[in-house]
């Protein structure tokens, strides 16, 4: 209601927000449970306890709360079963007490370029390459969708109810999104996490992603790749780890500058996968060249002065005073612009 509301007054910047829809909460099947006895198994690490219900196997191991637990710096405050796409699921709201760990400066930082082609170009030179999840998925979600259609789906204008055999149907075709999703997901972890291991500062893109969506023939792929969600691990992981993350802004060049002068080409069309500098005739991979340029808009100023100064300075788009740790430091910043 308050989305809708400051968005109709015009408080609220970007698309209009409509009215909210009804949404019934009868066919969510969830249960809350804060009292009782509930929490993990003691004997082993693949069963829960839950009030009424009694013991229950995972799929999962629960080694990690277990540990917490253990030790006695976690405190279940309830517990909830919830049935999302076909499984069963339990989530535990847990107090924790954390101690900040104290971060191993390794000294470097790293522009991380994310696209299409590949799922991302390290500023170091290395490429990760795109898994292209959905397109793998695509053959067998074509067959479930032909099959659907065979079937007797829900019509609305005669009030038709679906077959239970199109259930069936739509219940694979869920699957399999679902599978897709958390492959998608795994990797997007395994990447934040490990940029966040080997390096002190990222910098990253900020991308239009919604917009890019909006493309009819980019939409797809950029969905596939999940650029959006990198971004928001790379938010909290940077924070837990006591990392920096700095976004550059969204009108910043970085793949149409040069990365040995500076210069900013003109027209570099999505296509061209090599970067030639019209000015001192310099090529590199598109990607790479980009990647560095966001890298070089944290490094020191002695290197930023050959170079020319990027249309903005980069900042973290974070929400302030919410504990994320800010773009540059005022010493950078003073450094920057003197150049
Ligand atoms: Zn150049």
């Amino acid at each position: 209601m308050d989305n809708w509301h400051t968005s109709r007054t015009g408080k609220r910047a970007g698309k209009r927000v409509g009215f909210p829809r009804f949404r019934s909460k009868r066919h969510r099947l969830s249960c809350r449970f804060s009292t009782g006895s509930f929490g993990l198994s003691e004997s082993d690490r693949r069963h829960v306890q839950l009030p009424r219900i009694g013991l229950v196997r995972t799929h999962e191991s629960t080694r990690k709360l277990a540990r917490h637990v253990e030790r006695g710096t976690a405190r279940i405050r309830s517990a909830t079963v919830s049935l999302q796409r076909g499984r069963w699921h339990v989530s535990f709201s847990v107090e924790i007490t954390k101690t900040e760990p104290t971060p191993a400066t390794t000294g470097g930082e790293v522009g991380v370029d994310l696209g299409v082609k590949h799922l991302a170009v390290l500023s170091t030179g290395e490429s990760i390459a795109n898994p292209k999840h959905l397109d793998a998925a695509q053959r067998e979600l074509r067959r479930w969708q032909r099959q659907a259609a065979r079937r007797q789906g829900p019509d609305k204008r005669t009030k038709q109810k679906p077959s239970n055999r199109w259930r069936t149907t739509q219940a694979r075709i869920a699957k399999l999104h679902t599978a897709v999703a958390n492959a998608r997901r795994d990797g997007l972890h395994k990447l934040s996490t490990r940029l966040v291991a080997e390096f002190d500062t990222v910098v990253v893109e900020d991308l239009h992603v919604a917009g890019m969506v909006r493309n009819r023939r980019l939409a797809r792929a950029v969905s596939d790749v999940g650029m959006g969600e990198l971004r928001r691990q790379l938010d909290y992981t940077t924070t837990w780890s006591g990392r920096q993350l700095v976004v550059a802004d969204r009108g910043y060049p970085s793949s149409k500058t040069c990365n040995d002068c500076g210069a900013v080409t003109a027209k570099l069309r999505l296509s061209e996968r090599t970067f030639t500098c019209d000015h001192c005739g310099y090529r590199t991979d598109r990607d790479l060249n980009a990647a560095r340029n966001l890298a070089d808009l944290t490094s020191s100023p002695s290197c930023g002065a050959t170079k020319n100064e990027p249309a903005g300075n980069p900042h973290k788009t974070s929400p302030a005073g919410s504990g994320y740790r800010h773009g540059k430091t005022p010493t950078q910043r003073a450094g920057a612009n003197a150049a």
